[in-house]
């Protein structure tokens, strides 16, 4: 156990008073830069669950309405908390928890596996009203990445943490942790491991306490999502934007791998100025463009978030060769919108006063 011995329990004192001075210091919760930024135009919530290509010409119907039904709960779940005049940091957090249970997308339980076999999942949360933000990478144990993002955006003067730090302060939080075989689905994992005989690399073992591999006849219809992170911004009744997104990474990826989801500006971003953005996608390209800040600085500059997110995703992404995906985008004003350059993305929307906006195909 963490933080039983005494010099644990001092390092634990240390670790509470630089986080305590940090705050100070740094303002791991920053002034409300954009106080003052109300909006009168309801509340409003977007979320996905991933973009892809071949997976959208082959859904069967069972496969369609299963994402249906998945994407259906965890609109209910975001919407709930904006219903109630919660806020919209709130909200995204419990939409993307929903979709981080649901084994049907590669973001918690359910994420795609490095080359090594192990689940390395990153998630990010940013808050539009005060620019604070929370993110982490190649965490192994946390049941929700998105609330331990939370947790380091809350509770520490950092933005990001990674690897064993992250999972060691995710205990400390007392945040739930889980075993691999909590995370591990045979659908994915025969995904990854059709990944790694085309790329001829060897497939690791199966991870420890799973169930033994099903023959061919019992294995599972093979529905390869290619991206599956999941993501939500929302806009709440005080007009406060916010997003997370949340991933297992790609499949097969080298294990330390750390993609766009994570990382503020690139996967994910929120302001109040201008916009809050949750993308999916190959990751680099979204790195490269830092492409979610740059959606909401081109609606600092003028552009609807429609304009905004096209420009991005049909012009700018695919113009670095390979540069696919799509994003997810709400602003203070107007319902939320999406763009994607693949054949589908998994998305969801409602707004005050109309009920969810659902889209599989
Ligand atoms: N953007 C994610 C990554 O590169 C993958 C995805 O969207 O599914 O890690």
């Amino acid at each position: 156990m963490m933080f039983q011995s005494r010099n644990a329990r001092s390092a634990l004192f240390l670790f509470a008073a630089v986080c305590v001075a940090g705050v100070t210091a740094f303002g791991a919760t920053p002034a409300a830069s954009n106080e003052g930024i109300k909006s009168n135009h309801g509340w409003a919530i977007a979320i996905h669950g991933g973009a892809g290509e071949n997976e959208w010409e082959h859904m069967d119907s069972a496969t369609e309405s299963a994402y249906h039904e998945s994407l259906a709960k965890a609109l209910a779940a975001g919407s709930a908390v904006l219903k109630r005049h919660g806020k919209a940091l709130d909200a995204v957090e419990a939409a993307v928890k929903v979709l981080e249970d649901d084994p049907l997308f590669n973001a918690g339980r359910g994420s795609a596996f490095a080359a090594d076999g192990k689940n390395e999942m990153d998630a990010a949360i940013m808050d539009g009203g005060t620019l604070a933000a929370g993110s982490i990478a190649d965490v192994q144990f946390t049941r929700h990445p998105v609330s331990l993002a939370r947790a380091v955006m809350e509770h520490t003067p950092y933005v990001m943490m990674v690897g064993p730090g992250a999972d060691e302060f995710s205990r400390a939080q007392g945040l739930e942790q889980q075993p691999p075989s909590f995370f591990f689905t045979e659908l994915r994992w025969q995904e990854f491991t059709s990944i790694m005989r085309a790329s001829g690399r060897p497939v690791p073992p199966r991870p420890v306490g799973v169930a033994p591999a099903p023959t061919a006849s019992s294995a599972p219809h093979l529905f390869v999502h290619r991206f599956g992170t999941v993501g939500a911004v929302a806009r709440d009744s005080e007009g406060h934007l916010a997003a997370a997104t949340s991933t297992g990474g790609m499949q097969g990826k080298l294990p330390g791998r750390v993609g766009d989801s994570p990382l503020i500006g690139a996967g994910t971003y929120a302001s109040d100025r201008s916009c809050a953005v949750s993308g999916t996608g190959v990751g680099e390209y979204f790195i490269r463009l830092t492409l979610a800040r740059q959606v909401c600085t081109l609606v600092e500059q003028g552009q609807t978030s429609q304009q905004a997110a096209d420009h991005m995703i049909h012009d700018e992404l695919p113009a670095l060769k390979g540069g696919e995906g799509g994003v997810i985008v709400v602003a203070p004003v107007g319902d939320p919108i999406w763009s994607s350059n693949t054949l589908g993305m998994f998305r969801a929307k409602e707004v005050e006063g109309s009920g969810p906006d659902i889209h599989v195909k």
